[in-house]
């Protein structure tokens, strides 16, 4: 790990405690300085990690026909708010635009929002988009008021901090990380208080079984706001991520340096830690805030219910031999059952209950 984040985890830990998950995993992905997010580009080949869109335009260009297909069902508002959550290269962004410019009216009604915390990202973004224009915000509250939003996010609830509690013969304490001289990062717990409790399911709480249960005030936090801002100026999200179907135990972090999963002590700041996505959480607070959901669907699902495989076999008409390949391991890595096709899951919401948005139509 980078000295100068040790040491300030080290500093942080002597004068407050232990710290709990959900601190590390923010300091060591968004320290102002030192944080994974904010130094690097982690994406591609030579980097850490390679996302849908990085891997076919196939993925970009199905998330557009899904943005084009629901600003219709929307009544073609002549202005929209298109909000691209953790937007990385801007690779999706700019296959989405590419894809809509045949939609009678979309480019000349859409405002594009980017939210995104790395500086390096940013640039990058600026450069890919310049001719759209684009909007950076820090966090929902910014984006344009009285319009309505498209909002999409992919693999961006994943990066999001994660806490993790552990029950052990019935009772539950709170895992921290603690350090010691000579021992270096360890993992210690501490009790869990009421408030933190509130965050347990009834159904996990009621359960006997030992393990740990992730929590992220964060992420529900985020999805409090976002239904909030879909039924103040309507709209829809979509979220494509890692995740399971069903709340369950379960120790989900992981770190991941140069395409290998790595120890979370290891090189923090220089490795993507994320945890899985509980979809079934997801859809309850969209339920609970008066929001319709749609999905879980998996990726292989979704990308076929909008006709990735038409769409792959259309480019390869004019392809040549060597494009022909690419194109088909590109569909292949998206949405092959032992690739990223079931792993993958995706969910929307959408607050008015008419609309019906396209790709979810064989759900768990
Ligand atoms: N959607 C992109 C990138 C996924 S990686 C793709 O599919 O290729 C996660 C992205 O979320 C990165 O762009 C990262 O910088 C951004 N990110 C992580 N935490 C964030 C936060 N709290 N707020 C905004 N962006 C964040």
């Amino acid at each position: 790990m980078p000295e100068e984040l040790l040491d300030i985890i080290k500093q942080n830990i002597r004068q407050n405690g232990a710290m709990d998950m959900g601190e590390y995993m923010s300091l060591c992905l968004s320290h102002p300085q030192h944080g994974y997010y904010m130094t690097s580009d982690p994406f591609g080949a030579k980097g850490d990690f390679i996302t849908a869109p990085e891997i076919s335009q196939l993925f970009g260009e199905m998330i557009g026909v899904w943005c084009a297909d629901l600003w219709i069902k929307m009544g073609r508002p002549q202005q929209f708010a298109l909000v691209e959550c953790g937007p990385g290269r801007g690779t999706l962004m700019s296959d989405i635009m590419r894809v809509t410019n045949g939609v009678s009216g979309f480019h000349t009604s859409v405002k594009i929002h980017l939210m995104e915390i790395s500086p390096a990202l940013k640039a990058k973004q600026a450069q890919i988009l310049a001719q759209f224009k684009p909007v950076w915000i820090e966090n929902l509250e910014d984006v344009s008021a009285d319009m309505p939003i498209i909002l999409i996010g992919n693999e961006f609830l994943d990066a999001l901090p994660i806490r993790q509690l552990m029950r052990q013969n019935g009772e539950w304490q709170e895992r921290t990380v603690d350090y010691e001289e000579g021992r270096g990062l360890f993992l210690s717990g501490r009790p869990i208080n009421n408030d933190t409790q509130r965050f347990i399911p009834k159904e996990v709480l009621a359960g006997k079984e030992d393990g740990i249960f992730e929590i992220s005030p964060i992420l529900n936090q985020f999805l409090k706001s976002l239904i909030f801002l879909l039924q103040k100026q309507t709209g829809g999200a979509l979220f494509i991520d890692y995740g399971y179907t069903k709340t369950a135990m379960g120790d989900s972090l992981q770190a991941m340096k140069s395409h290998q999963y790595t120890n979370i002590f290891d090189t923090p700041s220089l490795c993507d830690l994320t945890a899985h996505v509980d979809f079934e959480r997801l859809l309850e607070e969209g339920r609970a805030g008066g929001t319709c959901v749609h999905g879980v669907v998996t990726q292989a699902q979704f990308l076929k219910n909008l006709g990735i495989t038409h769409r792959a076999n259309a480019l390869c008409n004019t392809a040549t031999s060597n494009q022909v390949k690419e194109i088909m391991s590109g569909l292949a890595r998206l949405i092959d059952t032992a690739q990223m096709g079931n792993l993958f899951k995706v969910a929307a919401y959408c607050n008015d209950p008419q609309i019906t948005p396209s790709g979810f139509h064989e759900s768990f």
